[in-house]
C-alpha cells in the first residue's frame, strides 16, 4: 500500500480527506509546514496532499522547500485550495504542483485525482528503477549513486554518523582481457559485484558499479576501524574466488580498495570526499594492488600491507 501525507491544519478536514482515500492508502496527517517537511524527507511518501493556508509557513513555502530537497523533489505535491482563492491554484502550479484539489471536496474527484498521480508515481519509479540499475551486474549504476549519496550524506550530516565512502577497482584488468577476451571479462565484473554486494546489505550500506571495472560503496554509522575491517573482508572474499588471472601479472583476480570515513559536515560535500577515497586507491595500487587503504578526516592512513 503507497503511503499519502496531509498537511494540514484543520482536524476537520483533515479527517474528511483521510475517510476518502483511507481505504486504499497508508495516510499519515501532520497539522503544520514543520513536521510536514520532517515527515516528507523521510522519502516514504508517494503522495502529499497539502493545504495551501497553514499556521507556521504557508504551503507555498513548504512546496518550494520539497521541490529543493533531492529527497523530496520528485514526491507529487497536489495542493488542497478554496474554491474562492482561483490565484492560490495558479500560484501553486506554477510552482510545480501536480494538481489541486478545491474545497469542499467532491470524494469521487478526490478519490480519482490521488489515484491518478499514485498510478503516475508508480510507473515513474519503476522507469526509474530500471535507469538507476547497471544491466551487467544487476546493481545499482553510477545514477543511482550519484542521486542517492547526496541524499544519504545530507541525512549523516544531519544526525551526525560517520561516513565511509570507498572505490574499489579490479588488478591489472586489462591484462585480464586481453588475455581471456572481453567476455570473460564482463564475468568477473558480475562475480566482483555479486560478492562485494553479499557484504553490503544492511539499510546503511551502499554499493554500485562506477563504470568499467570500477566499484563504489558507502556504509553509514561505522567508525574507521571497523570499516576499515569490512574492506579488508570484502578484498579477501574477491581473491577467494580463485579466478584465475594471467599468471604473469597474479594467481588470482584480485581487487584493490581505497576509503575514508568522516563525519560530514554542513559545508563539506560528498565529492570531496569521493576524491579522497580515489587517492586512496591510487595509493593502493601504487603499494602493490590487493590491499585496501584507509584514511581519516586528517588523512592518518590505514594500510593492509
Ligand atoms: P590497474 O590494476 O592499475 O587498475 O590496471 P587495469 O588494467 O585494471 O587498469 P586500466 O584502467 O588501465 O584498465 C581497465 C580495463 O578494464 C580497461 C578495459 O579493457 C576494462 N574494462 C572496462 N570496462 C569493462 C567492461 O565493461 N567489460 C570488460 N570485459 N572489461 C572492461
Ligand atoms: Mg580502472
Ligand atoms: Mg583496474
Amino acid at each position: 500500500m503507497e503511503n499519502i501525507l496531509i498537511v494540514d491544519d484543520s482536524l476537520v478536514q483533515a479527517a474528511q480527506l483521510k475517510s476518502i482515500i483511507d481505504e486504499d492508502y497508508n495516510v499519515t496527517i501532520v497539522h503544520n509546514a514543520e513536521e510536514g517537511l520532517n515527515r516528507a524527507v523521510s522519502g516514504d511518501y508517494s503522495l502529499i496532499l497539502l493545504d495551501v493556508i497553514l499556521p507556521d509557513t504557508d504551503g507555498f513555502t513548504l512546496l518550494k522547500q520539497l521541490q529543493e530537497n533531492p529527497a523530496t523533489q520528485y514526491t507529487p505535491v497536489i495542493l488542497i485550495t478554496s474554491l474562492a482563492a482561483i490565484e492560490h491554484e495558479q500560484r501553486g502550479l506554477t510552482l510545480g504542483a501536480v494538481d489541486y484539489i478545491t474545497k469542499p471536496f467532491h470524494p469521487l474527484i478526490v478519490k480519482a485525482r490521488v489515484n491518478t498521480h499514485i498510478k503516475l508515481y508508480q510507473y515513474r519509479k519503476q522507469v526509474e528503477a530500471q535507469s538507476m540499475t547497471d544491466q551487467l551486474t544487476g546493481v545499482a549504476n553510477r545514477r543511482r549513486h550519484d542521486r542517492y549519496s547526496v541524499i544519504k550524506w545530507q541525512e549523516a550530516a544531519r544526525l551526525q554518523a560517520p561516513f565511509s565512502i570507498c572505490m574499489f577497482d579490479i588488478d591489472k584488468f586489462k591484462v585480464y582481457n586481453d588475455t581471456f577476451g572481453h567476455p570473460a571479462g564482463d564475468k568477473v565484473i558480475a562475480s566482483v559485484a555479486k560478492t562485494a554486494s553479499l557484504h553490503l546489505r544492511r539499510g546503511t550500506d551502499f554499493f554500485a558499479r562506477y563504470g568499467g571495472e570500477e566499484f563504489v560503496a558507502f556504509m553509514i554509522g561505522e567508525n574507521m576501524d571497523s570499516a576499515f575491517e569490512h574492506l579488508k573482508l570484502i578484498r579477501r572474499s574477491v581473491e577467494d574466488l580463485r579466478i584465475p588471472h594471467n599468471p604473469e601479472v597474479s594467481q588470482w583476480v584480485t581487487i584493490s580498495i581505497g576509503g575514508v570515513t568522516v563525519v560530514p559536515r554542513a559545508d563539506s560535500s560528498y565529492d570531496t570526499y569521493l576524491k579522497v577515497a580515489d587517492t586512496m586507491l591510487y595509493d593502493a595500487k601504487r603499494f602493490g594492488r590487493n590491499q585496501v587503504v584507509w584514511a581519516n578526516e586528517s588523512m592518518k592512513q590505514l594500510r593492509e600491507k
